[in-house]
């Protein structure tokens, strides 16, 4: 090796150690032939330890099936291969050393496996590089998280946190498909507040915001889970019964039109009585969409409104 060669090799060396890569070596046997600072912070293990061994016997919870596979990959075929964070959070299980906000205590690693050539051409060793990528990591996480929160609330209504009226509607359609197609049954129920104006006449919009509240908390304390619970309009309501026909949905809205009637609403400093007007319409063969389905039940609410009010009258 001649001069140039040597301090060309030199500083090499010294990118190598001080780097904010980790740099590991191993050859076709998995023994490290290189591991640079980075890896010695990282893991607590000196170079001098490491050096000659088998990795997976200075590191026992490396994937060492997958490890080995990917080793021998890029032996034999002599190209790089690269494993990302989402593919394997990490190889190596470094402890973080910084505080991040975040549940994450682990660094997340994209590894890249180089093929490593020898004056002759042929690969005998492979250089690992790892990346540190919590940051990025922590980041698509929280930004997938948001994305969820995101999409909940454009689904959900912001007063009563039922589901808002497109979501629910979405949901009506979806699930007059599924009925549809399996000829499963299904009901639709429509119920609308009793003389509402008045309520927000006599003690303002906020008592009013509140008793719609109070209902929908009864809506859902009587539905069941299956059941789909949308605020369709002011203070109007739809739920979706899978698997329910007409007299099952019949006992449901009872038992709701009931509570309703006999459960005094506080709201602000006012006690309201309310009461509420249902309409039920059965899933059958001759609608032609979920929209004539909704106006079947609309027309079965207007009869109990036009009958009354505080009923529950199924559409015929
Ligand atoms: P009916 O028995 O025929 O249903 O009589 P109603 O007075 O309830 O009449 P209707 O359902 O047509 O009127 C709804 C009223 O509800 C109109 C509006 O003042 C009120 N309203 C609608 N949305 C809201 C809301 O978000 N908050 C409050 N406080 N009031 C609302
Ligand atoms: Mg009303
Ligand atoms: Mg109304």
């Amino acid at each position: 090796m001649d001069h140039t060669s040597f301090t060309d090799l030199h500083w090499m060396l010294d990118i190598i150690q001080s780097t904010n890569l980790g740099i590991v070596v191993l050859d076709q046997e998995m023994r490290v032939q290189v591991f640079n600072r980075f890896m010695q912070v990282h893991s607590g293990v000196e170079a001098s330890r490491i050096v000659g061994e088998r990795i997976g016997d200075i590191f026992p919870d490396l994937p060492l099936a997958w490890l080995e596979r990917r080793v021998s990959t890029v032996l034999d075929l002599g190209i790089p291969v690269y494993s990302t964070w989402e593919e394997r959070p990490w190889l190596f299980p470094f402890a973080l050393t910084l505080p991040i906000q975040h549940e994450l205590n682990q660094m997340y690693q994209n590894v890249m496996f180089v093929p490593l050539r020898s004056p002759l051409g042929t690969v005998e060793r492979v250089g690992l590089v790892i990346y540190d990528v919590t940051e990025i990591a922590v980041a698509q996480q929280q930004l997938q998280e948001a994305q969820i929160q995101l999409l909940e609330l454009s689904r959900t209504d912001g007063l009563t946190s039922l589901w808002g009226r497109a979501y629910w509607e979405e949901r009506l359609r979806e699930e007059w498909r599924r009925a549809r197609r399996n000829s499963n049954l299904a009901s639709l129920v429509l119920f609308d507040i009793d003389h509402f104006k008045n309520v927000n006449d006599r003690y303002g919009h906020p008592v009013g915001d509140e008793a719609i509240r109070a209902v929908a908390r009864v809506v859902r304390s009587c539905a069941r889970d299956i059941d789909i619970c949308g605020r369709y309009g002011g203070e109007e309501f739809g739920v979706i019964l899978p698997e329910t026909n007409a007299q099952g949905a019949f006992a449901f809205c009872e038992r709701l039109r009931k509570r309703v009637a006999q459960e005094p609403i506080a709201a602000g400093d006012a006690v309201l009585n309310l009461t509420i007007s249902l309409g039920i319409a059965e899933l059958n063969a001759q609608l032609g969409d979920s929209a004539e389905w909704i106006a079947i039940a609309d027309q079965a609410l207007y009869r109990a409104k036009e009958g009354g009010r505080n009923r529950t009258c199924i559409y015929q």
